[in-house]
């Protein structure tokens, strides 16, 4: 099963999308998380990345999409995967269709989280971070989710920001970037949701991303 999924940032397509790792026992790729990890180790990717992530700016696809298309190819692939995070404009979409093509694969299911843009800047300035577990949701503005005092509702570990997720600024841009529908991650989006209209795949599920946590699950189960 290769599955896409779109959401704003702070829309929760992180959270949902542990959920489809969970039922088909595949790998959750996210981008994003691909480059922090590469920034925590200093490596030379994460350098050239950083500069961009903090500035709210798309990391340019020369370096994005060959990271992301050697990552489909490890072993954990070889039964699907979930990207999240990534294609996250129209050319990006249009390289992924192309290389997946190459390769024989093709993709399955596409997910758009439908949220309006005012929300989720507020539930981004409200993420926390797990310092022991990255994919544990903590969210002090959403009360299905919010910390246990100033510890991780999951296990317990500190919290901490992400220096971007406390930036309006930053955040301003960075969905500009996502609900552009003419070139940005809306426009990628959408290129997989004409293809299903015209010819019946990869199948395009889109979710109400307002609700909690738990509706917004049980409206995907309920579609996949
Ligand atoms: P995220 O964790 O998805 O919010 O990603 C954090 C940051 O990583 C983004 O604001 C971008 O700077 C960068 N990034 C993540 N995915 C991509 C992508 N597909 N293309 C370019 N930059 C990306």
């Amino acid at each position: 099963m290769n599955i896409l999924f779109f959401g704003p940032n702070g829309s929760g397509k992180g959270t949902q999308g542990a959920i489809l790792k969970e039922r088909y026992k595949i790998p959750h790729i996210e981008s994003g998380a691909i480059f922090r990890e590469n920034i925590q180790k200093g490596t030379e990717l994460g350098l050239k990345a950083k500069e961009f992530i903090d500035r709210g700016e798309l990391v340019p696809d020369n370096i994005t999409i060959p990271m992301i298309l050697e990552r489909l190819k490890k072993d954990d692939c070889r039964s699907g995967w979930l990207l999240d995070g990534f294609p996250r404009n129209k050319n990006q979409a249009v390289q992924l269709q192309e290389a997946l093509g190459a390769e024989g694969m093709a993709l399955d299911i596409v997910v758009e989280i439908i949220l309006d843009r005012e929300i989720a800047k507020n539930r981004i300035m409200g993420r926390r971070l797990c310092v022991k577990d990255n994919n544990h949701p903590n969210n002090v503005y959403i009360d299905a989710i919010k910390p246990d005092g100033d510890k991780c509702r999951i296990c317990g570990a500190k919290l901490k920001t992400r220096s971007d997720d406390q930036d309006e600024a930053a955040i301003n841009k960075r969905h500009d970037i996502y609900y552009d529908t003419k070139e940005g991650t809306l426009a990628a989006a959408y290129h997989f949701k004409d293809k299903f209209e015209k010819h019946g795949t990869p199948r395009y599920i889109q979710l109400d991303g307002k609700p909690g946590v738990k509706e917004v699950t049980e409206e995907l189960l309920s579609k996949l």
